[in-house]
């Protein structure tokens, strides 16, 4: 009996010990977990609302609605902590991707800009100018593997019903130079107090594979 005392007091010693030493890494893979197995239990829902296979835009607005109160009842409970951003994330819109699950992080460390096929404009530039000026350390652009907007600016039909995501589309690589050529981004990537990222994503696992900037 004895023995066991001994052995239980070592083990919570070595674990106490661990936590107090590695507590943060613990604690972060621990709440990912956590996380997972609420998505687990979501995922596998189907309908929206839980009472209709078909949806009117009212029932869907409602459901929306409710589950805001819902989720915003239980942050009023358990308000979470503001970060300070150090990534600005470009990113397509497509449903799929779930932009903690590239950062692989719940923490708000992220500003993101979403648009359809990741694109950008100069407002979109100035926006990221302004995280930058906000402390963002790196900025990423991403694209995706299966990306609707990508289709449908190689699709005929589709370019002519859509001319100016198209166009957007196609002058990604423009924006990013330019967005590249700005004097604050410019300056800030030579001091090495900015980098600028590209990567793909895997939408199926949304596994980022960084790329270099000769393809846009
Ligand atoms: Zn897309």
């Amino acid at each position: 009996m004895r023995r066991w005392l001994i052995v239980v007091a070592v083990v919570l010693t070595v674990m106490a010990g661990a936590l107090a030493w590695w507590g943060g890494p613990i604690e972060f893979v621990l709440g990912g977990a956590l996380v997972n197995a609420g998505y687990r239990l979501q995922d596998r829902l189907v309908s929206y609302d839980f009472n209709h296979d078909e949806l009117t835009p009212e029932q869907v607005w409602d459901e929306f609605l409710q589950q805001n109160r819902l989720a915003s009842s239980v942050r009023s409970l358990f308000p979470r902590s503001t970060r300070h951003p150090v990534i600005a994330m470009v990113t397509c819109m497509d449903g799929r991707l779930d932009t903690n699950e590239i950062a692989g992080d719940t923490r708000r460390y992220y500003y993101v800009i979403r648009t359809a096929g990741s694109v950008l404009a100069e407002k979109e530039e100035e926006m990221l100018e302004l995280a930058v000026e906000n402390g963002v350390k790196v900025v990423v652009f991403t694209t995706h593997t299966d990306c609707a907007a990508e289709k449908a600016a190689r699709d005929p039909a589709k370019r002519t019903r859509f001319p100016q995501l198209t166009r957007a589309v196609e002058e990604r690589g423009f924006r990013l130079q330019e967005f590249l050529g700005r004097p604050l981004i410019r300056e800030r990537v030579q001091q090495g107090e900015l980098l600028v990222k590209l990567m793909d994503l895997d939408t199926r696992n949304e596994r980022a594979i960084p790329r270099d900037f000769s393809r846009p």
